[in-house]
């Protein structure tokens, strides 16, 4: 069950803490990789890394989000180095937090360019090598934090709840061609970013966790594993949140 033997995937920003952990969780369920994020060498070490505990011929491919130039070239250089595409995973994420009255035009645009802009364009190339193939899955990283909303991240609250609604729209456009379209919403997931976190900012944290505790980079890997299966084909247009019941949406 779940196999992806056979099946071609792109993860966006895959040597990071969450993408390396969706990338480890497709490569082990059969699935050859296109590793893409904007820093090569990390890639690198990661790819290796990769093939050294799991095996498989993956591949990486350099790709700065924030240009839209490199970002319309990323599907074809996937395609003619994989020969096609099955899954995409738009886990690429960056923060530029603040206060509404003191963000910055930039810190606005930057956010919404990698994490909204860069994935519609990912979508909209990858759209026609799954029509033809009459396969697709795509997964759009977004946050519990798009649905709730949370001080300081209006750039990055509107991105992720702009994904999701985007989703939405293209998983009507395309579920009669066999592409779904979902979303995988983390909570708190630990990665390099929270291990920064004092003692007692970490129990701030778990405590408003039902869980008890912060998610790991694999329980996303997992969602996506499942969402990017044939089994999941019937699933489209939905978020899979995965947060341990901090929020519980619906
Ligand atoms: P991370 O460790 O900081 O990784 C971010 C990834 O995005 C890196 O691989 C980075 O690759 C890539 N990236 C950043 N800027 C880029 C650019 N200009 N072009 C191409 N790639 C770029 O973050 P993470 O915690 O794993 O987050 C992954 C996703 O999960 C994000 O969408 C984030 O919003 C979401 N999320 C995270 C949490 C959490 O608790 N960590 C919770 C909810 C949602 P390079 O370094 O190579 O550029």
């Amino acid at each position: 069950m779940f196999s992806l033997k056979g099946m071609n995937a792109l993860v966006t920003g895959a040597s990071g803490g969450i993408g390396s952990a969706i990338a480890i969780a497709l490569a082990k369920q059969g699935a050859r990789l296109a590793l893409s994020g904007s820093n090569g060498q990390k890639l690198r070490v990661f790819r290796e890394q990769l093939h050294e505990d799991h095996g498989g011929e993956h591949v990486e491919i350099t790709c700065d989000l924030s240009n839209s130039e490199q970002v319309e070239e990323l599907i074809p250089a996937t395609l003619d180095t994989l020969g096609g595409i099955d899954i995409l995973v738009n886990n690429a994420g960056i923060t530029r937090d603040n206060l509404a009255m003191r963000m910055k035009d930039d810190e606005w645009d930057d956010v919404i360019r990698i994490n909204l802009e860069a994935a519609f364009r990912l979508m909209r190339a990858s759209a026609r090598p799954m029509m033809k193939a009459r396969f697709g899955r795509i997964i759009n990283i977004t946050s519990v934090v798009g649905a709730t909303g949370n001080p300081g991240q209006m750039n990055y609250t509107a991105a992720k709840a702009g994904l999701t609604g985007m989703t939405k729209s293209f998983a009507q456009e395309v579920a009669s061609r066999g592409i779904t379209a979902n979303c995988v919403a983390p909570g708190f997931i630990r990665t390099a970013m929270t291990a920064q976190l004092d003692e007692k900012q970490t129990d701030t944290i778990n405590a408003r966790i039902p869980a008890g505790k912060m998610g790991e980079g694999d329980d996303v890997g997992a969602a996506c594993a499942y969402l990017a299966s044939r089994e999941a084909g019937y699933v489209t247009g939905q978020t899979l949140h995965v947060n341990g019941g901090m929020a519980m949406l619906s």
